[in-house]
């Protein structure tokens, strides 16, 4: 299947091009030429199939042209090794449990099947390969970890100085071997505004092979799209759907994992209403409001996966529903969240529940408790672990009462290992140029 440039000016490419490439040389962002659609009886039979089989399915759909059967399906086995467990909060609110994979959030998925498919593409080539990669705290990691150890890929982690909690921090700065860890010293945009500088600079782009693990690579975004069938079909197992309307609320940041859910919507999966959870940067609300698309500096709040002031995955949204405001706020609902707020919604749904979301998905739980009507069956993507957020979470809650799982722990152990740079784009380059001198 070819991908086209959200932008228009450039020739399509094939998966491989797209994979290699992250980003389209005219500055867009990849899409897949057609998306297919399931046939309705697979949603009549789909809660007999486990959640790796449901996930080789969807790959099919997207990647089935471009990788022998059998090669798709190891990566997608083995990319999903964990599980992503749909429970129960209250009687109409359920959480997808995104957080049990290696580092503990949901990009986890992605990027441990976009490190695979790279590698399958890059074959025997022996030229090395360098992944670069912006973060506001969770993407770093994922991808770190994902990529931990691969031959012929050098990633570099490119995170906001000061602006990623230590357990975040701790989980791409410790790794060693080719793994690099950039700290920046400005805000996430700047981090992402870099990584997009460099893919257009022409001499950086001669000297050496870049891609981007960011979710404007369609290789980590597509795959995201696995869950929400998966989740589906968990809950019609317990015969939860029946007779009700399915809502998903997505907590939101560059919007990679609820254009994958909008990608699922289209291929079939009969989803009623889709909700984009904002922290108080909330382009995305006002955006679905008004109307009006006016990207700004992010500001910083204890949700800070969600800290973008200008979601790169918007285009592709424009994209896929022709640019009408009316269809994209039909399909979508917005919410949004202070800080103070989502600490009420924390310590409320701990009270009153004993579940514990971590501040991002406290804002998907809240949107739904306030969207959802009787005959309405309502999940939200619990995106991390909340003890990814331990020192904020404990101080709503109190002290001690979130556990260190020992995954993180282990972490934790590490010696941190940074490149502190500013925010311009010369320090940067220099930095990647040397690379190839060495
Ligand atoms: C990355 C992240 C988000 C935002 O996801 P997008 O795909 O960027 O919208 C939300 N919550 C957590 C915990 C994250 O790590």
């Amino acid at each position: 299947m070819n991908y086209y440039s959200t932008n228009k000016n450039t020739p399509e490419v094939s998966l491989k091009e797209a994979v290699i490439k992250g980003l389209a040389s005219d500055n867009g962002l990849f899409m897949p030429e057609r998306i297919e659609k399931f046939d309705p009886s697979f949603f009549e039979t789909i809660q007999n199939l486990t959640f790796q089989e449901i996930a080789f399915e969807v790959a099919k759909m997207f990647f089935g042209e471009d990788i022998p059967e059998s090669k798709l399906k190891e990566i997608v086995f083995d990319t999903l090794e964990f599980d992503c467990p749909v429970v129960k909060v209250t009687g109409s609110i359920y959480s997808l449990e995104l957080f049990h994979g290696p580092t503990l959030a949901f990009k986890d998925v992605g990027a441990r099947f976009m490190a695979r498919l790279l590698n399958y593409f890059l074959g025997e080539k022996k030229e090395q390969v360098n992944v670069l990669v912006a973060t506001s705290g969770d993407t770093g990691s994922a991808v770190a970890n994902g990529f931990l150890a691969v031959e012929g890929i050098h990633v570099y982690v490119l995170y906001p100085k000061g602006k990623v909690s230590k357990i975040q921090e701790s989980q791409f700065t410790t790794l060693g071997q080719n793994i690099t860890a950039l700290e920046i010293d400005g805000t996430f945009d700047d981090c992402q505004r870099l990584v997009k500088s460099a893919f257009l600079d022409a001499e950086l782009n001669e000297k050496l092979v870049l891609t981007s693990a960011n979710s404007i690579n369609v290789a980590r975004f597509l795959p995201q799209a696995f869950y929400y069938f998966n989740a589906y079909a968990r809950l019609k197992e317990q015969g939860i759907l029946e007779n009700k309307e399915f809502v998903v609320s997505v907590p939101s940041g560059n919007l990679g994992n609820i254009t994958a859910g909008l990608f699922a919507s289209e291929m079939g999966l009969p989803i009623k209403q889709f909700i984009a959870a904002n922290n108080s940067n909330d382009v995305v609300f006002e955006y679905l409001e008004t109307g009006n698309y006016i990207p700004r500096e992010s500001v910083e709040t204890i949700a800070n996966a969600m800290d973008v002031g200008e979601p790169s995955n918007f285009v592709r949204i424009l994209d896929l529903y022709n640019h009408s405001h009316k269809t994209v706020s039909e399909k979508i609902k917005g919410y949004r969240y202070s800080d103070s707020e989502i600490k009420k919604i924390v310590k409320k749904v701990y009270i009153e529940t004993n579940y514990l979301c971590d501040p991002h998905g406290a804002c998907g739980f809240e949107s739904l408790n306030e969207f959802l009507s009787e005959n309405q069956v309502g999940l939200f993507l619990e995106t991390a672990h909340p003890a990814k957020f331990t020192e904020t979470v404990e101080e709503i809650i109190g002290k001690g009462k979130v556990p260190l799982p020992s995954k993180l722990a282990e972490f934790m152990k590490g010696e941190k290992n940074s490149i502190l740079l500013n925010k311009d784009f010369q320090g940067f380059k220099e930095c990647l140029l040397e690379s190839v001198t060495i």
